[in-house]
């Protein structure tokens, strides 16, 4: 185990990545605080879709996604929706992201989501070790369909995963069908990445780690946090609603509600939402064996242990405006659609995924104030990337050297 080169580190935020960045602390004997207004994974960490998908080195910053975008907002129908009460607070991610749209960024950001994203499962099995993932964690691949209609896409997506060397299987109906027979064969072909793993209880995992953290002496205080900062070289301090907490570094990992911390900071990060859904169809898990997602409805299904969820959307509204049934009835339809033999669903469920401009995520020290560390934007990736987070954050907090190039996920590229 390293040198305790820190003496101790305050959390704000118990989602997948403040939990992990909490048990990697602990194992460099570095005494950690976590805190969070509610019950530890209940916000992005309960709802997601489960996949750990190490092979998701593409981002929607892609010219050709941009071309589709018009007529994907103007479909009652698509994967693609706007809350426009939200626009104009939404304009300085809108012109970011489309500054990114482009083919140089597009491939700046898949190499630095491979970075990461191809230590995310090797940084999971480690804590998998530390507990039983029976009936949590399944490792029977994960399948993607698609239709002939965005051909030029899905080549673009095949052909940037082979250049960065990522696994994957190319597959037609036929073998789509083999592997999942109950599915309605309304796509004409798809991938497959069979070393990927999904979960059967987000919130159950995150749970087992957060209990991890308790049982090895961590502390986990159950209050809202209103502001934190760095008066002196050597402390933080974190106030919350109940009283002011001092720590030599701290650490925001709030996912979508991270901002209004690097606002209070003065840095000028373009954090925003974007809003996904979920509902549950009760004891239909067993019509598929692992997670399929249909790529030109932007959703998909996965076999979990409150039921089947059907999954996802992108919905641009921020974070107060209520859940849109609009959403929820779209996902219900295309849930259908692959498997016609759905009926009832419960469980609507809306959660944010934290997202910048240029979909990579925000780690590392904060520009003016070096002892508080960023761990925030993870977009649709959070999940995948929570324990290589983890590794990361906690090795920059004890002045680790890394082979890594943290370089591109540093908030200065934004000012
Ligand atoms: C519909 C959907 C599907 C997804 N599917 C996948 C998937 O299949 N695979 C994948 O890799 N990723 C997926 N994601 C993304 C992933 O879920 C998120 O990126 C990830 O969960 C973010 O984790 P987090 O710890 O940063 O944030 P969160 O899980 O949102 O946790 C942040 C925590 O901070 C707390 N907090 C906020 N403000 C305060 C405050 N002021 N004081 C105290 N505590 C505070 C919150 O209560 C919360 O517990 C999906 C997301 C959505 C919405």
């Amino acid at each position: 185990m390293s040198v305790n080169t820190c003496s101790s580190v305050g959390i704000i935020g118990a989602g997948i990545q403040g939990v992990c960045i909490g048990l990697n602390l602990l194992k460099r004997n570095i005494p950690t605080t976590i805190f969070d207004s509610k019950d530890p994974g209940s916000m992005a960490s309960y709802g997601n879709a489960g996949h750990f998908s190490p092979y998701a080195v593409l981002q929607l910053n892609r010219p050709d996604v941009l071309y589709d975008i018009p007529k994907m907002l103007f479909s009652s129908y698509g994967p693609l929706a706007l809350k426009w009460n939200y626009i104009p607070k939404m304009i300085p991610w809108i012109l970011g992201y489309l500054k990114n749209c482009n083919n140089k960024s597009m491939l700046h950001t898949a190499k630095y989501m491979h970075q990461i994203l191809n230590l995310s499962l090797d940084a999971y099995d480690e804590i998998f070790q530390e507990f039983d993932i029976t009936n949590l964690v399944e490792k029977k691949g994960i399948i993607y369909v698609w239709t002939n209609q965005n051909l030029k896409s899905r080549e673009l997506e095949i052909k940037v995963r082979k250049d960065l060397g990522v696994e994957q299987k190319l597959l037609n109906t036929r073998e789509i069908l083999d592997l999942e027979p109950n599915l309605n064969p309304v796509f004409d072909a798809g991938a497959y990445y069979d070393y990927a793993y999904h979960a059967k209880d987000p919130g159950g995992i995150v749970k087992k780690i957060f209990e991890l953290f308790i049982q090895r002496g961590g502390k986990f205080i159950k209050e809202n946090v209103e502001t934190v900062r760095q008066p002196t070289a050597t402390e933080t301090l974190i106030k919350t609603n109940n009283k002011e907490y001092k720590f030599e570094k701290s650490v925001i990992a709030c996912g979508a509600f991270s901002k209004k911390f690097t606002d209070q900071l003065n840095e000028k990060i373009p954090l925003d939402t974007e809003r996904g859904y979920h509902v549950h169809f009760k004891g239909m898990e067993n019509l598929l064996t692992r997670p399929v997602i249909f790529l030109d409805r932007g959703f998909g299904l996965t076999p979990m242990n409150q039921g089947l969820r059907a999954v996802g959307t992108v919905e641009l509204g921020g974070l107060k405006n209520p859940l849109s049934k609009k959403r929820i009835d779209y996902i219900v339809r295309c849930a259908k659609e692959l498997l016609p033999q759905l009926k009832n669903y419960e469980d609507e469920w809306l959660g944010f995924r934290p997202t910048l401009p240029d979909f990579l995520p925000v780690l590392g020290p904060s520009k003016n104030n070096k002892n508080i560390v960023y761990a925030f934007g993870h977009h649709h990736l959070g999940w995948t990337l929570g324990a290589i987070t983890g590794k990361v954050i906690s090795g920059i907090l004890a002045n680790e050297k890394t082979n890594l190039d943290l370089s591109a996920y540093s908030s200065s590229r934004f000012n």
